[in-house]
């Protein structure tokens, strides 16, 4: 028989375990399921400075584990399975892992998060954290006074190059044709800053670097692609923002719930409620604007009480 819990939470980053911290405070019968990424997008980064009540900051991969502990003191318990399909037609709502265990829920949460796309060329993978990012609050600290490049022509990428001149000694965006997505107001900001530069028609082909006597990796520089002529060559550069956009994870709820065109799920009002009853949503799988850990731990929380109150009807 499927395993029964009153709130079922699919992801583990901060909204997820803040909600799963709610929940369990409530005396709910809560499980987290965390995903092929437990903790989400901050066991990728390095240090985390934003997040208030860390005066020194904290490894993000640290943070999650507080995170995770805090919920479990609790008794919200976790599932280090990935949910592979829902049915949310009928209640109670039933979730499948990829383990091929099945779990039945009076009510889910939603925390799947999202992940920022990336460009694929040779080298991302191994910079990334190590002079590549794609997040310029979380990590522009740490180019104070360098060069680095940002790469797209949306307003993130605006956004992000206005943000870094705040420490970088100069910020390049680098974009792969003439024409900008971004917003009038957004590239005329771009384009008055002195320390903006723009390249234009190119890509980034590779990211090069080298090992540091301490054994850390370092980015140096980078091979671009004029996409007019063809021709390469072999740019400095200290960092690398790419910024051409963030993919929420939520193709498992592709035609139930109701989703921008970009695959953000729509909750209604100021609340955390979705189309569906007994269904909530909560973090960055729901938000395009601000996705920060703050902002997602305070929408998690959100989402438990929503669904608290939600359950408490139901009898
Ligand atoms: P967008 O989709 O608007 O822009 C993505 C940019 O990245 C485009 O210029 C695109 O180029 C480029 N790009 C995509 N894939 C690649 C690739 N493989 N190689 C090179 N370049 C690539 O995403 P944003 O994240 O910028 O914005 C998302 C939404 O959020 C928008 O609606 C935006 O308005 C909003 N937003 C609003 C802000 C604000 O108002 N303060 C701040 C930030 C975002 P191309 O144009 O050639 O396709």
């Amino acid at each position: 028989m499927a395993e029964h819990h009153q709130i079922c939470i699919i992801g583990s980053g901060p909204a997820g375990f803040t909600a799963a911290l709610y929940a369990s405070r409530a005396r709910l019968n809560v499980v987290v399921f965390e995903g092929h990424q437990p903790g989400g997008q901050l066991t990728i980064t390095t240090e985390v400075e934003n997040y208030p009540g860390f005066e020194h900051g904290i490894m993000g991969p640290e943070m999650m584990d507080v995170f995770r502990k805090q919920a479990h003191r609790f008794g919200a318990t976790s599932i280090y399975e990935s949910v592979v399909s829902v049915d949310l037609s009928k209640r109670p709502f039933t979730l499948k892992t990829d383990r091929n265990k099945e779990f039945t829920a009076d009510s889910v949460i939603i925390s799947t998060g999202a992940a920022a796309k990336l460009l694929g060329a040779k080298g991302e993978q191994e910079y990334m954290g190590y002079g590549v990012s794609a997040c310029a609050t979380c990590d522009g600290f740490f180019f104070k006074n360098q060069h680095v490049y940002v790469v797209g022509g949306g307003d993130t990428a605006m956004e992000e190059a206005n943000y870094l001149t705040r420490f970088a000694s100069k910020v390049t965006i680098i974009h792969r044709r003439e024409e900008f997505r971004a917003s009038k107001i957004m590239l005329e900001r771009a384009k008055k800053n002195e320390k903006i530069e723009f390249v234009l028609n190119t890509t980034i082909d590779e990211y090069l670097g080298e090992i540091l006597e301490s054994g850390a990796k370092k980015l140096h520089s980078l091979r671009i692609l004029n996409t007019k002529n063809n021709e390469t060559s072999v740019v400095p550069a200290d960092g690398v923002f790419v910024a051409i956009g963030h993919k929420p994870n939520t193709d498992l709820f592709k035609d139930v719930l109701i989703m921008d065109e970009t695959g953000y799920i729509q909750t209604i009002g100021k609340t955390s409620y979705t189309n569906i009853d007994g269904v909530f949503a909560c973090g960055d799988a729901q938000d395009s604007v601000y996705r920060q850990a703050i902002t997602a731990a305070g929408s998690g929380c959100m989402a438990a009480i929503d669904a608290e109150r939600w359950l408490e009807l139901q009898h």
